[in-house]
């Protein structure tokens, strides 16, 4: 029998939803890449789950090939509640009070399923709704209300999340729900369990535990999507068999602007421990919608690639979007794409390695020997930044392209020379005024009267 191997060496999971539950979707999903059908418990009723876990098993069975099902358990995933109308507008400045009661909601009141939220929260928290679009700032809190004003308004659908970043959750991660979902899957016979919202080792222990009991090994994917996790990633990473980059509430938990390093860093020390890392959310989302991806998410998904993701995962794209086949046909084009480069890419990513060889050649430059040497002697010194007067700004634009640690403090006197510096990462422009001596002296003048320095700094000067 002859084995056809896929183009593409990255993983794609695929979340199963009202637009992928058909066999007929099911095929095509598995034809054009998808290695893991995720079942989302967060939505749908077990009876569904139930019928999709035939349709994957009868759809693989045909094909002849494996799909793995991961079961993603939904944890204690703070709600709204359903609201009287669709959609409500919450307006900037507005009070609105949140209640653990069961109201239907409206732009003032609105119920929230977690419980001890008055417990949970104080005067002067911030509390997102809808992935962050929505802001409140606590007020008070009294009995099961809670009175905030709308700091960010806009419009509001039933069952949107809510998010507390900073705030001690008063519940377990892996909820008393959750574990009615595990007995469900193991006796369908699913041994992979993603646990949302994990915050420790023991969170994970305690789906393993529970399905040792009854006599089942399972395999647990460790959510990480708040910043207990990033902080305890690696007993968790101990724990866990697999990460999940869950950047959807992650990017709630954390400032979103530190989402893309803390994706880099958890993916780096999964490969180190060998456990597979998937990236997930938003990865193409606009197919949700278009036919075709923008060029950031397939840019995203080639990075996430090359930051050494094991996975990429799909969400509504595939679960409830107008082109679930032609989005995994993307992802999976994009991953031969940069898969195909990678060698050639990793060459180049240590420029200084790169060089090296180079340096020897005749056409090498006294700049090119200068910002080689430079940039090794910032590595090796704890330099604070480097000075250098130019002419023609070859010297700063040699120094940055080894991206050394520190800035480069350019001092040129043409005002065309000075204002292209400022393109280059690191470099920090100096225009001298024709009054202005260009002297070693005067430099250092600069630089002490700056506060750019102090001193006992180290600083390497060169003049180009
Ligand atoms: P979710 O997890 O889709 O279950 O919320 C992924 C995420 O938060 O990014
Ligand atoms: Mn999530």
């Amino acid at each position: 029998m002859g084995v056809k191997l896929p183009d593409h060496k990255t993983k794609i999971v695929c979340t199963i939803g009202p637009a992928s539950h058909s066999e007929t979707v099911l095929e095509e999903l598995m034809g054009r890449g998808m290695n893991v059908a995720r079942l989302n418990f967060a939505h749908g009723t077990v009876e569904g789950h139930r019928e999709d876990i035939r349709r994957i098993r009868l759809v693989a069975a045909k094909l002849e090939r494996s799909c793995m099902i991961l079961a993603d358990l939904p944890g204690p995933k703070i709600r709204v509640g359903k609201l009287q109308s669709e959609p409500i507008m919450l307006k900037k400045g507005d009070p609105v009070t949140l209640t653990t009661k069961d109201v239907p909601g409206t732009a003032s009141r609105i119920s929230v399923n977690y419980e001890r939220l008055p417990e949970s929260v104080t005067p002067g928290n911030v509390i997102f709704l809808n992935d962050g679009f929505i802001q409140l700032h606590v007020q008070e809190v009294s009995g099961t209300e809670v009175i905030c004003e709308v700091v960010i308004g806009g419009p509001l659908l039933s069952h949107k999340g809510l998010n507390l970043p900073g705030v001690k959750l008063l519940v377990d991660p892996v909820t008393d729900s959750d574990l009615v979902f595990v007995e469900f899957c193991l006796q369908e016979g699913i041994d992979t369990f993603g646990v949302s919202f994990v915050e420790k080792a023991d969170d994970i222990h305690k789906v393993r535990n529970f399905s040792r009991e009854r006599g089942k090994s399972v395999h647990v994917v460790a959510k990480i999507e708040r910043a207990e996790a990033v902080e305890n990633i690696d007993e968790i990473l101990d724990a866990a068999d697999a990460l999940m980059i869950a950047r959807g509430d992650l990017g709630v938990q954390i400032p979103v602007e530190d989402v893309p390093a803390v994706q880099k860093k958890l993916i780096h020390k999964a490969n180190l421990m060998g456990r597979p890392v998937i990236t997930a959310t938003q990865m193409l989302v606009s197919m949700t919608e278009n036919i075709r991806p923008t060029r950031a998410e397939a840019s995203d998904v080639a990075n996430a690639i090359l930051d050494g993701t094991d996975a990429v995962m799909l969400s509504e794209e595939t679960a409830i979007g107008r082109y679930p086949v032609e989005t995994v046909d993307m992802m999976a084009r994009i991953a031969s794409s940069i898969e195909r480069e990678w060698k050639s890419l990793q060459t180049l990513s240590d420029l200084r390695e790169y060089s090296r060889p180079r340096l020897g050649h005749q056409q090498t430059t006294p700049e090119d020997v200068i910002s080689f040497n430079v940039v090794e002697a910032v590595r090796a010194l704890d330099v604070r930044c480097v000075v250098t007067p130019t002419q023609n700004g070859s010297t700063p634009r040699r120094i940055s392209r080894f991206r050394p640690d520190c800035w480069t403090l350019a001092f040129s006197r043409s005002e065309g020379i000075h204002r292209f510096l400022d393109l280059s990462y690191g470099v920090f422009p100096v225009l001298l005024g024709n009054d202005i001596e260009d002297s070693p002296g005067w430099i250092m003048k600069f630089i002490g009267e700056s506060g750019l320095v102090i001193e006992d700094d180290t600083g390497i000067s060169r003049k180009s």
